[in-house]
């Protein structure tokens, strides 16, 4: 993990939501229109978006939401029934208290709960749990409403007791737990999901205190909780179709949006490592995976406005809108150099070459544990008579062929707009 995995791009939709639904609470008169909202958005939401999360088999947001909407049902109907009785139902403070509680204690294991096992027995254990938890609840909080009641709002250490808390003391370790755990989650691996399910449980926190006093706190808080969820599904299903998985770089599927976006002047520069195949066969696919990751790392710096996608295998594409080859080609020798330059150290010394020979002749081991790589790069500009992205790509695709057959680690460009290959030494600086 590193820190710049920390991308503001998971936090952002999440956090927005959470400070909107804060400051609507707390400053704003919401008018009918948006009251009549937020009383359908709840059960909307757990709807369509359980719905949506069953059919796509993501069953541990599937039991986030299940759990926020039982809550939300739970203080709901003790909300309609003080509005209509004006006064609170008599087993109104066992709920609220039960639900401080278990909302934490469900959320928190449901959010931690990793998908593992087969769906479907995945489904059957999470399911059995959420029966067990709130069945064993609700029968004590039914049996014995008074021991229970008095066992949830103990203060069992006085010392830590302020005035300001207004859920039962239990709650405040067991939501701070809870909100750690998610925070180490999230660092750990980071992904718009976890970001969501931290800040969905500290809007939600925020909210219980507000429940019976601000007006609409309920409503709008559990909706944006499960808006979050949602929002971080979908955020993570683009991902998965526009991102590749190993990289982190935009992938086949992003290059070809881009390609129809492009404007009259471009370029475009195909790159392809050097005798991959030879270098997994030498330290394994697994050190092969790594350096795919450093080349992409580079990729992604490249200058010169340039963007990089992972076309497939060992074969990225450079994009460069608006620009000429000119422009471009001393970005590329920068790119290609400071790949050549850059050495992965092998954190596993098992790892070094199996066959010494190949190692010597790849001349890609540099002593004790570690390795590097070439990439060759053909680049080409749309000009006539390359009209679409496509033929660019393909003059490009020659050009790369012909770094390959001038001996590798190279730039060359079309051999249409360039007489003959052109050697960049006066780029390399
Ligand atoms: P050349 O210099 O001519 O490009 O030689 P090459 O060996 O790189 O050529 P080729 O394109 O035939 O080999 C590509 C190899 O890249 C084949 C495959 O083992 C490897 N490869 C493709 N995708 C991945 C991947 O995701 N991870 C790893 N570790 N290897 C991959
Ligand atoms: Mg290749
Ligand atoms: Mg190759």
């Amino acid at each position: 993990m590193q820190l710049a995995d920390l991308r503001l791009s998971h936090l952002l939709p999440s956090l927005g939501l959470l400070v909107s639904g804060v400051l609507a609470v707390s400053f704003m008169q919401l008018n009918e229109f948006f009251v009549s909202l937020f009383n359908v958005l709840p059960t909307l939401l757990v709807l369509l978006g359980g719905a949506f999360c069953a059919a796509y088999g993501r069953q541990r947001e599937l039991f986030l939401l299940l759990v926020v909407y039982l809550l939300y049902y739970q203080l709901d109907t003790q909300i309609d029934y003080f509005v209509l009785h004006q006064q609170a139902r008599e087993d109104a403070g066992l709920v609220f208290h039960l639900g401080s509680l278990l909302l934490p204690l469900l959320y928190g294991l449901y959010a931690l709960w990793q998908e593992r096992t087969h769906l479907f027995q995945d489904l059957l254990a999470r399911a059995a749990v959420l029966l067990l938890v709130i069945g064993v609840a609700v029968a004590l909080a039914n049996r014995f409403p008074q021991g229970v009641q008095a066992w949830l709002t103990e203060i069992r250490w006085p010392a830590l007791h302020a005035s300001w808390m207004r859920l039962i003391q239990l709650a405040y370790p067991l939501f701070l737990a809870v909100l750690l755990l998610l925070a180490i989650q999230y660092v750990h691996r980071p992904r718009p999901l976890h970001a969501a399910l931290l800040l969905g449980l500290a809007g939600l926190f925020w909210m219980l205190p507000e429940v019976f006093i601000r007006a609409h706190a309920l409503h709008v808080m559990s909706s944006l909780a499960m808006l979050m969820l949602v929002a971080a599904v979908a955020h993570e299903a683009y991902q998965m179709a526009f991102r590749d998985e190993l990289t982190g770089l935009p992938g086949r599927r992003a290059l070809n949006e881009r390609l129809l976006r492009l404007g009259r002047q471009y370029v475009i520069a195909m790159t392809d490592v050097d005798h991959f195949k030879r270098f997994n066969d030498t330290y394994g696919h697994d050190v092969g995976d790594q350096v795919l990751r450093v080349v992409a790392a580079q990729l992604r710096k490249v200058g010169g406005g340039g963007r990089a996608y992972r076309y497939g295998g060992e074969e990225f594409v450079v994009v460069f809108p608006g620009k000429t080859l000119d422009e471009c080609l001393p970005h590329l020798e920068l790119l290609r150099k400071s790949i050549e330059m850059y050495v992965l150290q092998l954190r596993d010394q098992s790892k070094r070459p199996r066959d010494d020979a190949v190692g010597r002749q790849t001349r890609r081991q540099q002593g004790g544990g570690s390795v590097s790589v070439t990439i060759s790069i053909g680049a080409a500009e749309r000009h006539l008579p390359l009209r679409t992205a496509e033929d660019v790509i393909k003059a490009a695709d020659k050009a790369l062929y012909s770094a390959k057959n001038s001996g590798r680690n190279c730039v060359r460009v079309d051999g249409q707009r360039r007489s003959g290959a052109v050697r960049l030494a006066e780029f390399a600086g």
